[in-house]
């Protein structure tokens, strides 16, 4: 059975904050920081009294730093005697002891294995262990295999390893020969994903640690390095944003990362986008019957009880839902729920509940139909069908038909922007409970901040999702609207698809100028473009994307329409800044 541990630097707050995090998540222990501790006015016992009512293990007491190969060993030894009595207190029995970037630590392996020795002598009278890391900076020591030679030739059994997966990974050194250590000489292994970045070291851990599955790093490669390892498997996450979110919130979001690494039950596949359903009320609905009347949607089905309307085109539905009691502010439209086709309903939702995915009311509100649901981190409902019965069911028909409309064939994709806080947990969200792949991560300058775009797919593409937040934090002068979200309907032929549909948003002159010098294209084609407000991309291997946008309806929605060509797999992310200016604009002159 893993016991799960979290660093108690990875979430927000004072010291008992952090604790009923870890512990309401459902953390068996906790790496505990020594700032964490000073800061706190609960004695060490009543820490350790604490983390007993609330079932935690203190796995792990750190950090110790500059203490091997140093000149003055006597002094550094009586400073590990202070850690050693808080420890006690603590009931903590590991002391993690980082490599030294002390400037006068000596590049001396044997004098680091003595000391580091003669240090876990010290330690093992008081029944601790010593845990040696290689942080990616030593100033002598910073790779796994340097520190396992000091370690191996101090041979001393309190004194052991820890594998930091930052620290190996963020080197790219090598990981063969990891699983020739002998377990019992792997003291503690912390797990902490990040993104591909260059930048110095340092800060890059300081600032960008992302929890499993949130960055770039394989973890999974690294854990099957250490299949006989059987302590604790502990995320250490040094991230801006986490340390100032809600506790909680993160806290769940790193136990999903860690039962994500692990034996969950498999994603069923993913077959079909069945429909996407967007919240309105008595303004914003009928600004989006009458913007998808626009788009060649037809009005088939009528909820049988429920002020709720069904829209279609080719395989491209959406719900208009009066009913829905999000809270929101009047005149304003939002996603409420989409739903996915999947081989097995039932298995998709209790894969869901195995990642943690929040647990719905009972009551369905309008949806009657008894689809498996679960809530997202935005709180809008993910819902699995099997197939359109399952939920066409609740639907009478209007007796309007659907004869194509304007040629859209079926969803796209999502784009859903992100509140700032929730964005890497929005994605390992996604990511693990509909077992999506991750796509490219993207940043562009936008006219109201730096924006980061995130996609996720199936393998066969058939859903895709688009998330995205602005890189900061959003200040007073915020004109941007707030957390928009689009459907994207795809089309095989975008410039029939745009002489059949209403007004779109109008792009400026500039942009087209500026593409012709791009991507060398004919005049009449940029002409063509042009004319319908077609946006154009175009990636390395010759694949396209025509695409083009509705304005804001509701105050928050928008529809796209896509061409895609040449198995191009992106989302357009160098337009979205002419889109964000284009609706600015539009808001202005309306
Ligand atoms: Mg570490
Ligand atoms: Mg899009």
């Amino acid at each position: 059975m893993t016991r799960r541990s979290i660093a108690t630097v990875c979430v927000s707050g004072t010291l008992d904050d952090k604790l009923a995090a870890a512990a309401a998540a459902g953390f068996d222990g906790i790496e505990l920081f020594e700032n964490d501790l000073i800061v706190s006015p609960w004695s060490p016992a009543e820490v350790r009294s604490r983390c007993a009512d609330l079932g935690l293990s203190i796995y792990l007491y750190q950090p110790f730093r500059d203490f091997e190969a140093t000149p003055h060993p006597a002094a550094a030894l009586r400073r590990a005697e202070h850690k050693f009595e808080v420890m006690a207190e603590l009931g903590a029995d590991t002391l993690l002891v980082c490599s030294s970037v002390s400037a006068e630590a000596m590049d001396d392996d044997d004098l680091a294995a003595e000391q580091l020795a003669a240090l876990a002598n010290a330690a093992a009278g008081r029944g601790i262990r010593i845990a040696y890391e290689a942080l990616a900076w030593g100033r002598h020591v910073n790779t796994w295999d340097h520190s396992w030679r000091i370690v191996r030739a101090a041979d001393h059994p309190a004194l052991g390893l820890c594998l930091d997966s930052f620290h190996i990974l963020s080197r790219s050194s090598t990981l063969d020969g990891i699983e020739d250590i002998p377990p019992e000489k792997i003291f503690f292994v912390q797990l902490a994903d990040a993104p591909h970045l260059r930048m110095d070291v340092l800060q890059w851990s300081r600032h960008h640690r992302l929890f499993p599955g949130q960055g770039s790093f394989d973890l999974s490669d690294f854990l099957g390095r250490l299949k006989n390892y059987d302590g604790p498997l502990s995320l250490e996450v040094f991230n801006d944003v986490f340390r100032q979110s809600d506790p909680e919130r993160t806290a769940v979001d790193a136990m999903r990362s860690l039962l994500a690494l692990e034996e969950v039950p498999a994603a069923p596949e993913l077959r079909a986008h069945a429909f996407t359903e967007f919240g309105v009320d008595g303004r914003s609905g009928p600004e989006l019957q009458e913007a998808l009347r626009g788009l060649g949607f037809t009005h088939t089905g009528q909820h049988r009880s429920k002020p709720v309307e069904l829209w279609e085109q080719g395989a491209c539905r959406v719900i208009l839902n009066s009913a829905v009691t999000r809270p929101r502010t009047p005149g304003t439209a939002s996603l409420s729920a989409f739903a996915l086709t999947s081989a097995d309903p039932a298995q998709s939702g209790v894969r869901a509940e195995a990642l943690l995915a929040p647990p719905l009311p009972r009551t369905r509100g309008p949806r009657e139909a008894e689809l498996t649901s679960v809530a997202a981190p935005d709180g809008s409902t993910i819902l699995f069908s099997r197939d359109d019965d399952d939920w066409r069911a609740d639907f009478l028909a209007t007796g309007e038909i659907d004869t194509g409309g304007a040629g859209l064939t079926h969803t796209d994709h999502l784009g859903l922007a992100q509140p700032f806080d929730h964005f890497d947990e929005a994605g390992l969200f996604y990511r693990s409970v509909l077992g999506l792949t991750q796509l490219t991560t993207e940043e562009y300058a936008a006219p109201f901040g730096l924006m980061r775009s995130r996609a996720f797919a199936t393998g066969d593409r058939t859903i895709r999702l688009a998330l995205t937040v602005a890189l900061l934090r959003r200040g007073d002068w915020a004109p941007a609207v707030v957390d928009p979200q689009h459907l994207a309907f795809a089309t095989d032929d975008i410039f029939a698809t745009a002489e059949a549909i209403g007004p779109t948003l109008p792009v400026p002159d500039n942009y087209y100028a500026d593409l012709r010098a791009r991507f060398a294209l004919p005049d009449e084609t940029v002409e063509r473009l042009r004319r319908f407000g077609i946006l154009y991309d175009r990636d390395a291997t010759g694949g396209e994307l025509l695409h083009l946008y509705t304005p804001v309806f509701g105050g928050r929605v928008f529809f796209e329409i896509v061409q895609r060509t040449g198995g191009y797999d992106a989302f357009g992310e160098t337009n979205a800044p002419v889109r964000m200016a284009a609706h600015r604009h539009a808001r202005l002159s309306s």
